[in-house]
């Protein structure tokens, strides 16, 4: 099956038994985000995050 991702608007073409697209099928709603994308989010998550906890914590390690 085809699918869209939410964020770069690229098509992608997943296997129909991955379990990905199982859900997709089920809840159409439950948008695909590729792996690029994906990677993008993980990314700046944990850049936040380690924004914050640089912020939080002292820096004499
Ligand atoms: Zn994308």
């Amino acid at each position: 099956m085809n699918v869209k991702c939410i964020l770069c608007e690229k098509i992608e073409s997943i296997d129909d038994d991955t379990l990905i697209a199982k859900r997709l099928k089920n809840r159409p709603i439950h948008t695909y985000m590729c792996d690029e994308c994906h990677d993008r989010i993980t990314k700046k998550a944990l850049d936040r995050l380690a924004a914050r906890s640089a912020e939080t914590q002292p820096e004499d390690e």
